[in-house]
């Protein structure tokens, strides 16, 4: 009987193939490697946040592109189902905005909840092999330490009539002005599916308002990732 008879195939395999792999990876936010998926107006490039790639490339991380949790619970690339309450005080379906709202966060958590079991599926598969996970989210839905307040924001889009609605307004007033600290939605279901399978991952915050600003940024070094899941002791 031999030495490798008594370890698991896979680690004398992988031992044996010892290749150039640096064994990190990251799981991005859809978004910053697709700006495609951006709520309308909020796309600052033709396709991916270049300097992201680059800062994550020259750190030697794989780079795992995450699901746009919006894109699947919200309607496909234009998120149609979030357009119902544009432009709409004074009309019908305004006086039903409170239903509609709980009914559009009830759905929206439930998808979410089933994209979070996947994800924890991959964080599993990659930290039983051996491969160290950290993520990078993007508020609003994919935000770590920053997230929207929905009813306010909605109110300002409601409240605004289609006229006037520009860029400007939807990234200064509806998305960075109405934004909170705290768990974006997707990034909650997140953290509660690790919980349940005892699992950590550190997270770090890729800032939309600087990236709506034009400020370059590097996402690894500040501010320290949080740890979504499972706090370390
Ligand atoms: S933050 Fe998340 S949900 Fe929002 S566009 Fe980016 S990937 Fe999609």
């Amino acid at each position: 009987m031999t030495d490798d008879a008594a370890v698991p195939r896979d680690r004398v395999l992988g031992s044996r193939l010892s290749d150039e792999r640096a064994r990190r990876v990251v799981l991005v936010s859809h978004c910053l490697l697709n700006q495609n998926t951006r709520y309308a107006g909020g796309a600052t490039r033709r396709g991916a946040v270049s300097e992201l790639v680059d800062e994550l490339v020259d750190a030697g991380y794989g780079i795992h592109q995450l699901s746009c949790p919006e894109r699947l619970a919200w309607g496909g690339v234009l998120k149609r189902h979030s357009l119902w309450l544009y432009d709409s005080k004074g009309k019908l379906r305004y006086a039903f905005r409170g239903v509609l709202l709980r009914a559009f966060v009830w759905w929206t958590r439930l998808v979410y909840s089933s994209l979070a079991r996947q994800v924890v599926r991959d964080v599993t598969d990659y930290q039983r092999s051996g491969v160290e996970v950290v993520g990078i989210g993007a508020s609003p839905s994919c935000g770590v330490l920053t997230t929207l307040d929905l009813r306010a924001s909605l109110e300002v889009v409601a409240a605004c009539p289609a006229a006037a609605l520009t860029r400007d307004v939807m990234n200064e007033q509806v998305v960075l002005g109405c934004r909170r600290p705290g768990d974006g939605l997707f990034i909650d279901a997140l953290d509660r599916r690790l919980r349940r399978r005892g699992l950590t991952l550190p997270a770090f915050e890729h800032d939309l308002a600087a990236e709506l600003r034009g400020r370059r940024q590097t996402v690894l070094t500040s501010p320290a990732p949080r740890s979504l899941g499972r706090k370390s002791a």
